[in-house]
């Protein structure tokens, strides 16, 4: 990657917005607040604007609560801005509310992202769908334009690399990502704690929606394609809500002789969300593209209207399709 292009536009006395897509997850929070500190350091004013709020598991990492929810009042800044960056997104669509002002404003457009679904949105594109994380990036570009990786930024970019790799476990951990950690690890980011704050506080609303969903698991195609989905009345009497739902598609991963797997459920916006993982090779962004949505080869996401049970139908026979095009199960 070269990164020189941004070297000569990042001046100091300027100022930029940070954003990303909505339902931020670990490495959209940690890429753009490491981004963030990086810009201090050069003397770049940067405000992190998103549509939704960070996550409650995210919030130890923005310990100034620096990240802002796009609200009309911010428009100014944004008009204002000589760049923005858009990280870990390269659709409109997945910015979401900001994504008006944002595209109003005359400020240059930097697209940093590593999904395979790219709708060209920014000025300068910085995608790779090889790398792991949008974190990878941001850690390169620190080491290539002189950054400092702090005990913050190094925990940032740790949180995002980690939960985008399921911690180190997906196909996409590489040995850059373990030598990436080496540096993140030496300079303050301290795997354990880090491991407890993320995933060992969860709440019990959590586990009672789990275990609603888990009562109903189904599967078909002889096992190879399995799914869950949670309704609003689920949400509504285990008091958990959509943020909750984060991680639980991976529990389904777990299943032997599952290839596809698959979480549905109703959003507060009247929305259905899917969730889509693969074990092997088929492709999940294409079967999500199908729908409007798209991602990665193993993980994907829709986000489509109607009914829950039609959608589930729907998605349920394009994965069945998918799976009898890509060949007999794996031994
Ligand atoms: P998740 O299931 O964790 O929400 O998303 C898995 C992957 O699919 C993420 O990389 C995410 O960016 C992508 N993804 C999720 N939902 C959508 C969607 O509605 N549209 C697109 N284009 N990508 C999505
Ligand atoms: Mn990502």
């Amino acid at each position: 990657m070269n990164w020189d292009i941004l070297k000569d536009l990042l001046k100091p006395g300027a100022s930029c917005v940070i954003t990303t897509h909505y339902s931020p997850d670990g490495d959209a929070i940690g890429s753009e607040l490491a981004l963030a500190a990086f810009m201090r350091q050069i003397g770049i004013r940067p405000h992190i604007i998103n549509q939704d709020p960070v996550p409650r598991i995210y919030e130890f990492l923005d310990k100034d609560k620096t990240v802002r929810v796009y609200s009309k009042e911010d428009d100014d800044i944004i008009m204002k801005a000589d760049f923005i960056f858009l990280l870990d997104v390269s659709s409109w669509a997945r910015v979401g509310s900001p994504s008006e002002a944002l595209r109003a404003s005359s400020a240059g457009r930097i697209c940093i992202d590593h999904h395979a679904t790219n709708d060209g949105i920014a000025d300068i594109d910085i995608a790779d769908a090889t790398v792991s994380a949008t974190g990878e990036l941001i850690y390169d570009m620190l080491c290539a334009l002189g950054g400092e990786i702090t005990p913050d930024v190094a925990r940032a970019l740790f949180v995002a690399i980690a939960t985008d790799t399921g911690w180190f476990r997906f196909s996409n951990t590489s040995p850059h990502v373990f030598q990436i950690i080496a540096c993140l690890t030496a300079r303050g980011a301290a795997p354990e704690e880090l491991y407890n704050l993320v995933y060992e506080q969860l709440r019990r609303e959590r586990m009672s929606l789990l275990g609603r969903g888990l009562a109903k698991l189904q599967s078909t195609a002889d096992g190879r394609i399995a799914w869950m989905a949670f309704t609003r009345q689920m949400f509504d009497e285990t008091g958990a809500d959509g943020e909750d739902v984060e991680g639980i598609i991976d529990l389904l991963r777990t299943i032997g002789g599952v290839e596809i797997v698959m979480l549905f459920r109703e959003a507060t916006d009247g929305m259905i969300r899917v969730s889509l993982r693969s074990k092997n090779d088929a492709d999940v962004s294409r079967l999500a593209e199908r729908f409007g949505g798209g991602g990665h080869i193993r993980a994907a996401g829709i986000r489509m209207s109607g009914d829950l049970d039609e959608a589930i139908r729907r998605v349920v026979e394009a994965a069945r399709e998918l799976i009898e095009s890509s060949g007999e199960p794996a031994e």
